[in-house]
């Protein structure tokens, strides 16, 4: 089992290397990439795997203890992934997501969402809604089918179905989603009552489905003045100068290329060799956002564990630490001492950003109940899922009758988007407030301590609980 480890570990920064010259648009990389995870699939298949394992189970006397201990952690996270990929890695599930994929990228969801949300011209909106409204009911009798394939493999795995299999591979329970997304809801409802009675006063009328991503947008434009793109990287430095940690003193190489998403971050080798890449074409908050959601990717990949893939956090984890990072844009003490705003102006971005991300949060938990929900019935019709679901999550029906099914490619992540918004936001308020408020080295010791070193070792409920 040890070996497998290792091997998955070298694996998975070989791919991220190769995923990095694919995203800067050098040829040749797919076929490299699709070897990697037919390599890694047959390694997770290997039945002398799964008795080791049972194996290194029957030793686990020592369990939570040293070495012995961190080999049954090892085990238990392995069984789990052997478990999960039966699922993720059956063939026709494969096919059928990989399917819907291909449509996807024909569709161009990001760019319509972009439109949705930033164009000025509302003719263009309501055409982009137009067009996802067509894309979600041409797609959902495929969608419906992957769906229902993905709940009977998940069944014959021993899951009551998909929804739970995925769940119990990120050591999660519907529950516990439920419990921590209806929170937020109460805390977040006021504000998006809020937001959304304040566009509707600017609008002058109830505003249309296809103008309201736009009109809660406009509400925060002081935060396109924040800074220049070219000052971001000078807003970086200064925060690491203050968390006692100089970017030379970092293995990670920032650059910025002309890509089709916002960011990424790649661990070719963690602790070693950590690249980020970064749309030339942010401006504003965003570049600032993104480079900072990135630099926390790379944080994380500068302090892990190494030479074991099981001792990596998983994805949900992750997005948390990154989401962590941009916290320190979001107090406009810090703000202020960062960037060349006075005090008033960066409350006032700091405001508008809150009241923002507030909204696109409870957006997002809406659009992952949305999921569940379909995976939990998917035989209804979609457009009454979405309806009912929002109707839940944001306290107003939506008669647009345009659902979104971005989550189908990869079905159930974007919940860790919104979980780690909510984890990341808890966790930064309570550092805080145990740091004495300002920006120290004892921040960056405190995310190194608790949250980097350990790794997967700790279970990231337990990790990002104080
Ligand atoms: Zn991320």
């Amino acid at each position: 089992m040890e070996d497998t480890d290792k091997q998955l570990y070298w694996l998975r920064n070989r791919l991220a290397e190769l995923e990095y010259w694919r995203d800067l648009e050098r040829g040749g990389m797919d076929r490299a990439i699709r070897e990697v995870h037919a390599t890694e699939r047959r390694l997770l298949a290997e039945p002398q795997l799964g008795r080791d394992i049972e194996r290194q189970g029957r030793r686990s006397a020592a369990r939570g203890v040293g070495r012995a201990g961190c080999m049954s952690r090892r085990a238990e996270l392995m069984g789990r992934l052997i478990d999960f990929s039966r699922i993720e890695n059956d063939g026709r599930l494969r096919a059928a997501l990989g399917r819907i994929g291909q449509e996807f990228s024909r569709l161009r969801f990001p760019e319509t969402m972009a439109t949705l949300m930033k164009s000025s011209d509302p003719h263009r909106r309501r055409r982009a809604l137009v067009c996802m409204a067509g894309a979600g009911a041409a797609l959902e009798p495929q969608c419906r089918d992957m769906v229902r394939l993905a709940n009977a493999v998940a069944e014959q795995c021993g899951y009551a179905g998909y929804v739970e299999a995925k769940l119990s591979f990120e050591g999660l329970t519907g529950a516990e989603v439920g419990a921590l997304f209806r929170r937020w809801r109460d805390r977040l409802m006021p504000v998006w009552r809020e937001a959304t009675s304040d566009a509707t006063r600017r609008w002058g009328s109830e505003i249309p489905p296809h103008d309201l991503l736009y009109a809660l947008n406009t509400g925060g434009r002081a935060q396109e003045a924040i800074c220049r793109r070219s000052a971001c990287d000078g807003v970086m430095i200064r925060l690491l100068e203050r968390l006692g940690a100089p970017l030379e003193a970092w293995p990670v190489y920032i650059s910025r290329a002309k890509i089709p998403f916002n960011g990424a971050c790649y661990r070719v080798q963690p602790g070693r060799d950590v690249r980020i890449l970064l749309s030339r074409a942010l401006t504003g908050y965003a570049a600032c956002f993104y480079l900072f959601h990135e630099f926390g990717h790379a944080a994380y990949y500068s302090h892990c564990p190494q030479g074991s893939e099981m001792l990596i956090d998983s994805q949900l984890s992750r997005e948390i630490v990154a989401e962590i990072w941009t916290r320190f844009l979001q107090n406009a003490e810090f703000l202020s001492e960062l960037t060349s705003l006075d005090s008033r102006r960066a409350e006032a971005v700091v405001a508008a950003r809150a009241r923002y991300d507030g909204c696109r949060l409870l957006l997002t938990i809406r659009d992952s109940m949305f999921t569940f929900e379909v995976f939990r019935d998917p035989e209804r019709p979609w457009s009454d899922v979405w309806s009912q679901v929002t109707d839940e999550w944001l306290g107003q029906g939506d008669p647009s009758g345009a659902f979104d099914i971005y989550d189908m490619p990869n079905p159930m992540d974007t919940k860790n988007y919104a979980i780690a918004q909510a984890v990341a936001t808890e966790w930064f308020e309570e550092a805080l407030r145990r740091c004495g408020g300002r920006l120290s080295p004892l921040l960056l010791e405190a995310m190194v301590a608790r949250l980097y070193h350990p790794g997967n070792l700790k279970d990231w409920q337990d990790k990002f609980t104080w």
